[in-house]
């Protein structure tokens, strides 16, 4: 999966929603907007879920949430949970870009719009995307490991195959790597996914790689904090920690600690709270049957999707403060309690 094209400008969409007449949840003449997230054990998307309930209800609307742990079926059952129940919009944070199709189909028989929240849903009339741009990540990602290791044998651990953004990390990735490694400077000496994002299965492979090339990598792009986490630990065993750069992404707490202490050379800080508020504005007016308006589309190898991309933030230690602190994303005191 995965999408090639990227993001263009293009002329303001206008995309058209109606309340949803079936509706059997107490309202109160409210409308109510269901949130269906992939799952709920990683740092991000409970700062997500928390940041978008509160968004919404400060919009006077009411929320239902479902988390469904990573698992397509029940995910796709909560959607249709919360679509017979009457929620007037979903917005979905698919586990499965493609499989969670199926969920917009059923949301558009019953006249339910559906945005498709930092993760794109692949092969679908979805009708709003709101995101990061995904691909600049990526980019932010390799640029700050070049920085460190012009040159040498990269190692790159992937996010989950079944998540378009991680494609969208990679292609990003290869746009700086790429030049380098027709130059002859880079070697690209491992590469993979990592199974459901998870850390044991980065530190998995990354003791693979370790292996296959005799502990002879000077540079490692992962592609999220979890993953980075998975391939500190097998870098630590070998006593490589903070010796070669590791990148990130999502400004967990644990990679921000770990970038201040010197293991971890980069994550990419998305500031949450405007994606969830901006996504919780649109979805209230699209529950309104208020028309809305995204300034770019995203091509998901059905439609161009009308799509609205935020800045993704590169941050290291000369930085830490300025971003991730002065925002209040976390406290000072927690990033540097171990140094
Ligand atoms: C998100 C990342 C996150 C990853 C794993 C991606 O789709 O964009 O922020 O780290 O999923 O949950």
């Amino acid at each position: 999966i995965g999408t090639n094209s990227a993001p263009t400008d293009k002329a303001s969409q206008q995309i058209e929603s109606k309340p949803n007449p079936n509706r059997i949840i107490q309202n109160d003449n409210k409308v109510v907007v269901g949130l269906s997230i992939d799952t709920l054990l990683e740092e991000r998307w409970q700062k997500d879920r928390d940041l978008f309930k509160a968004a919404v209800e400060k919009l006077g609307a009411l929320i239902e949430v479902q988390a469904a742990n990573g698992d397509d079926a029940l995910q796709l059952a909560q959607a249709e949970n919360l679509i017979s129940r009457g929620v007037d919009v979903l917005v979905v944070v698919p586990h499965n870009a493609e499989v969670s199709a199926a969920i917009v189909e059923k949301a558009h028989k019953s006249g339910i719009k559906v945005i498709s929240y930092d993760r794109l849903i692949v092969g679908s009339d979805v009708d709003l995307y709101i995101s990061f741009d995904n691909e600049k990540a990526g980019e932010l990602q390799a640029k700050a490991i070049v920085k460190k290791a012009p040159k040498g044998n990269y190692v790159l651990i992937e996010g989950a195959d079944t998540d378009n953004n991680a494609h969208m990390f990679k292609k990003g990735q290869m746009n700086i790597l790429k030049p380098l490694v027709e130059k002859g400077d880079i070697t690209i000496v491992f590469d993979q996914a990592t199974k459901e994002w998870k850390p044991a299965n980065a530190l998995a492979n990354m003791e693979r790689a370790l292996i296959a090339n005799q502990n002879r990598v000077d540079a490692v792009v992962a592609a999220n904090d979890a993953t980075a986490g998975g391939v500190i630990q097998a870098l630590t065993a070998q006593q490589m920690a903070g010796r070669i750069p590791v990148s990130g992404q999502d400004a967990e707490l644990a990679a921000a600690q770990r970038i201040v202490e010197g293991t971890q050379t980069m994550t990419v800080y998305k500031p949450i709270k405007k994606l969830a508020e901006t996504a919780a504005e649109l979805a209230v007016k699209m529950a309104k049957g208020e028309n809305v308006h995204a300034d770019k589309k995203v091509n998901n190898k059905k439609i161009d999707v009308p799509s609205i991309l935020l800045e993704p933030i590169a941050v290291d230690q000369s930085n830490m403060d300025a971003t991730i602190i002065a925002d209040g994303f976390h406290l000072r005191e927690d990033v540097y309690k171990n140094v």
